[in-house]
């Protein structure tokens, strides 16, 4: 009888994140954070790190709120080489002091292989931004180490090329991928991005690795992060990861998609409800 979860007739060419591969989901670790847990993680944060007292005031607020990670990136991928790059070395270090502060996790974006080491010592989840999901080093290197990875899916990749580029870090050793759904380029220009939900439940097909999405970057516009971040819950996401700031207008960078902290607050109430119909909880 043919069978297509088993393991020796894998008919897909990333034979380490196929779903056939793996009995059940998998779940990725981070302490007592979880992904693929029923418990959905949310993280959350401002775009860039900016300022020590900016990152501890977000990260205090954001907690009290329910996110279980904070973001913020010290390396910044910017398209305009003359935008704010992000603070680099000193962002990790607040990054880490945020962390002691509030017993949040933390996740941050490497942009370069040769930064690979540092900023893992920095941060619990390392984030590999849409622009680099096909930079092959770069996913090599983070394969090399003991840390989770949230890999998001290049703006114009398909879910195999995003499941082949995970196949590159795991087949370095590193099992702990976790994949981000944050929006692919279109004919719309609405919307920065558009958000692909259907990548969520289709993920969960093809793969056993957990799935968030970014409701953030995939619209680029404040009023929409709400109604996606509950539309993706409701589509069986994993988590969330969400931009935060006390003051979004004047966020360094990602100002227009930048909620509030107050709003971020709202927001999880209603995710709390919103979980309960696919039986998970916040
Ligand atoms: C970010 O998270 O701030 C970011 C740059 O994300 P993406 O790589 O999805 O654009
Ligand atoms: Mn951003």
């Amino acid at each position: 009888m043919h069978r297509e979860n088993n393991r020796r007739s894998i008919p897909t060419p990333y034979k380490l994140a196929c779903r056939g591969s793996k009995r059940k989901p998998s779940r990725v670790r981070v302490g007592e954070v979880v992904f693929g847990d029923k418990a959905l993680v949310i993280i959350a944060g401002p775009c860039s790190v900016e300022s020590e007292q900016q990152l501890i005031t977000i990260a205090k607020l954001v907690k009290k709120a329910g996110a279980n990670v904070l973001r913020g990136g010290a390396y910044k991928p910017r398209t305009d080489p003359y935008d704010f790059q992000g603070l680099a070395e000193k962002g990790l270090r607040y990054l880490a002091q945020a962390k002691n502060e509030t017993g949040l996790k933390i996740c941050t974006e490497v942009i370069d292989p040769r930064d690979v080491r540092l900023v893992s010592q920095h941060t619990d989840i390392l984030q590999i931004g849409t622009r680099n999901m096909q930079n092959y080093a770069l996913l090599r290197e983070v394969g090399k180490i003991k840390k989770a990875v949230l890999l998001k899916r290049g703006m114009s990749a398909s879910y195999e090329e995003l499941l082949l580029a995970a196949e590159y870090i795991m087949s370095q050793g590193n099992k702990e991928v976790v994949l981000c759904e944050r929006g692919i380029r279109t004919f719309e220009n609405y919307t920065r991005n558009t958000l692909d939900l259907c990548a969520v439940p289709a993920l969960k097909e093809l793969t056993h690795l957990p799935v968030i999405v970014d409701p953030s970057h995939g619209t680029g516009k404040r009023t929409l992060v709400s109604p996606m971040a509950k539309a993706a819950v409701a589509a069986g996401a994993d988590g969330l990861i969400v931009e935060v700031h006390t003051d979004p207008d004047n966020s360094i960078s990602d100002a227009d998609q930048t909620i509030s902290t107050g709003d971020f607050a709202v927001l999880v109430k209603e995710l709390r409800q919103i979980a309960l119909i696919n039986h998970r909880g916040l």
